[in-house]
């Protein structure tokens, strides 16, 4: 069936007591989760590598569907949902993100035709919209070296247009899968912040490697081994000296130190 329109964007989402291995595999990817994704709420999901974050979001946006359990979109099952309608209600930043060998205007918009004011409003938004507008073709110029005119551009411009295109989408989602090895940890904080000023009025997921980039996110999902363990604000959880993300806190809080300049910024 369709999706609702709704004007609104009043969409919620629950995660009921959702289990899931991938195919092939004996293991459990993720275990019992239940969660609601509530209306213009803000999380971010940390946890080691292997913990689940990326299979959480691939059940999210149905790449997979869950063996136990069941995923609701305001209380029916997201399976009973068209899916390329489904789809449309989430803009995905993942770290693979690519961008394709066209134009920059038809990068952000993901197709031939656009709105060249509302393609430049969103570069501006994330940043980079000076850095497109002194190309020789501004949003015309092709993204990488394929003609004479082309832009070879850098991996943390190339994450400043890929949030761009979430943005040009305007999706009641939006989910952004931090960059781990791309961008230093000041860069990364700046990528987190523009996130939550676009994200703004949205129901927004970020996933992040590096904790001190979510420090400020009141909803703060720890996974372990597939398993949602623990939630809260850095301030709450951080009391827990028992817990995983004390633990994961103080794993990379030495690296956040190591400059001054950084640990200004982080605090
Ligand atoms: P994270 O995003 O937290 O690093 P993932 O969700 O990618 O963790 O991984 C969770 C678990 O699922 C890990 O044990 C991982 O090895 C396993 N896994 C991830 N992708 C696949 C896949 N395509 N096939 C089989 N197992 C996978």
């Amino acid at each position: 069936m369709p999706v609702e329109k709704r004007n609104d964007n009043e969409y919620e989402i629950e995660f009921r007591n959702v289990s899931f291995k991938y195919p092939g595999s004996d293991t459990y990817a993720l275990i019992n989760l239940s969660l609601k994704l509530k209306i213009g709420e803000h999380f971010a999901v940390v946890g080691r590598n292997g913990s689940g974050k990326t299979t959480f979001i691939k059940l999210l946006t149905r790449l997979y569907d869950p063996q136990e359990g069941e995923i609701l979109l305001n209380g029916i099952n997201i399976q009973k949902y068209d899916y390329v309608d489904y789809l449309r209600l989430f803009s995905v930043v993942f770290q693979d993100f690519k961008l394709f060998a066209f134009s920059a205007g038809q990068n952000v918009a993901a197709d031939v035709h656009y709105d060249k004011e509302r393609v430049m409003e969103c570069l501006d938004k994330a940043g980079v919209g000076n850095r497109i507008r002194k190309m020789s073709k501004g949003l015309d110029t092709p993204l990488y070296k394929i003609d004479a005119d082309g832009v070879e551009i850098s991996g943390g411009e190339a994450q400043k247009i890929a949030i761009a295109r979430a943005l040009y989408k305007d999706a009641p989602f939006v989910v952004l899968d931090e960059p781990t090895a791309a961008l230093d940890p000041v860069a990364e904080f700046e990528v987190y912040s523009k996130f939550q000023d676009i994200a703004s009025d949205k129901t927004a997921i970020y996933i992040s490697h590096r904790l001190s980039s979510c420090r400020f996110c009141d909803n703060i999902l720890v996974f372990n081994q597939g398993e949602l363990i623990q939630s809260g604000s850095h301030d709450e959880l951080i009391q827990d000296e028992d817990g995983q993300y004390y633990k994961l806190w103080n794993a990379q809080a030495q690296y956040y130190r190591e400059d001054p300049r950084k640990s200004r910024l982080h605090g």
